[in-house]
């Protein structure tokens, strides 16, 4: 039974921890509600290199944990890894979909196992109020992952966990208690004279200092609502979002990754998808990362590609 704000036991972070996995969440770190004063300034930099359509609230808002959740005492950050192994296809008349949008949605995903991990906390060490973000405009889950110790920068952009590697989704929960846990340094990037994504990307997206130009990236232009001509033409085989930095990432090919069968989610043929009706749509990918976006972004992506298979531009 949860127990009473009168007999509230103490929480440390291996408390947290214990809990965390027993959920199925193996990577945790934890934040004080300070600002994060140093993301901002790196926030501000890319921002720079060109603004994406999805990030509408200030920056200075964005690291501010107090304006997403005024009773915030300390911010449990999470990791969950994501994505599989498909079996060897042929990608000939197929669009490929990147792996966050393989499975169910990972907002719903995170969201629940954030919950069921919150009661189980509750249960044991007596009420809390908090609130969970995935992936809101209004925080910035990476940042916070960093500075909580989850992972370094890569030169792709991402947040690399030295064992997981960089397919993992990130939430943080906002509590309205203090917990005692022993603030873990940011991870110094190990990518050393590395450079492999960089060579990898199709349209040297990624640039000096860990940048990333939006208007060049297959995942940004691929969730992007209008394209210019020189953007429709930059989207390759990607039907949705692109991992090609993260396949070239020496971090992520130790990681052993769950088999996935279903074609479907993987790479679907286009001239079967651009027939469906937005209803087919949204049973086979409404429960997806990527149904969000809709059909008319999805099935404008599937033209676009099987123009650039039938004149080979
Ligand atoms: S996601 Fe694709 S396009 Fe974007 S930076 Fe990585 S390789 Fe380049
Ligand atoms: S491919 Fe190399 S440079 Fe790029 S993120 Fe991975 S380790 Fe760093």
């Amino acid at each position: 039974m949860a127990k009473d704000r009168t007999s509230i036991a103490t929480l440390s972070d291996k408390d947290v921890l214990k809990c965390a996995q027993t959920q199925g969440i193996p990577m945790i770190g934890f934040l004080s509600p300070d600002p994060l004063v140093d993301a901002g300034k790196r926030l501000l930099q890319r921002e720079a290199m060109g603004k994406t359509e999805f990030e509408k609230v200030a920056v200075r808002d964005r690291i501010n944990f107090c304006k997403a959740f005024e009773q915030v005492q300390t911010i449990i950050v999470f990791g969950v890894p994501y994505g599989g192994t498909p079996p060897p296809f042929n990608e000939k008349g197929r669009g490929r979909i990147a792996e966050i949008a393989w499975g169910r949605d990972y907002h719903r995903v995170l969201q629940e196992k954030a919950k069921s991990f919150m009661e189980q906390l509750v249960q044991q060490f007596g009420p809390m109020v908090y609130r969970i973000f995935v992936d809101n405009a209004r925080l910035v889950d990476r940042e916070s992952a960093y500075e909580a110790g989850l992972g370094f920068f890569g030169k792709n952009n991402l947040l690399i966990h030295p064992d997981y590697g960089s397919f993992f989704n990130i939430g943080q929960i906002l509590v309205d208690r203090k917990i005692d846990f022993k603030k873990k340094k940011p991870m110094a990037s190990r990518c050393g004279t590395c450079e492999r994504c960089v060579r990898a990307c199709p349209h040297k997206a990624l640039g000096e200092g860990f940048c990333l130009e939006p208007t060049r990236c297959i995942s940004y232009l691929t969730q992007k609502k209008s394209l210019n001509p020189s953007e429709e033409k930059r989207i390759q085989t990607y039907l949705y979002g692109c991992d090609i930095c993260q396949y070239a990432c020496p971090f992520n090919a130790k990681v052993r990754k769950p088999s996935v069968e279903d074609l479907r989610y993987i790479a679907p043929k286009l001239k079967g998808f651009i027939q469906m009706t937005d209803e087919n749509f949204k049973r086979t990918y409404g429960h997806t990362a990527m149904g969000w976006r809709g059909f008319k972004i999805i099935k404008r992506n599937a033209l676009l590609l099987i123009k650039k298979h039938s004149t080979g531009a």
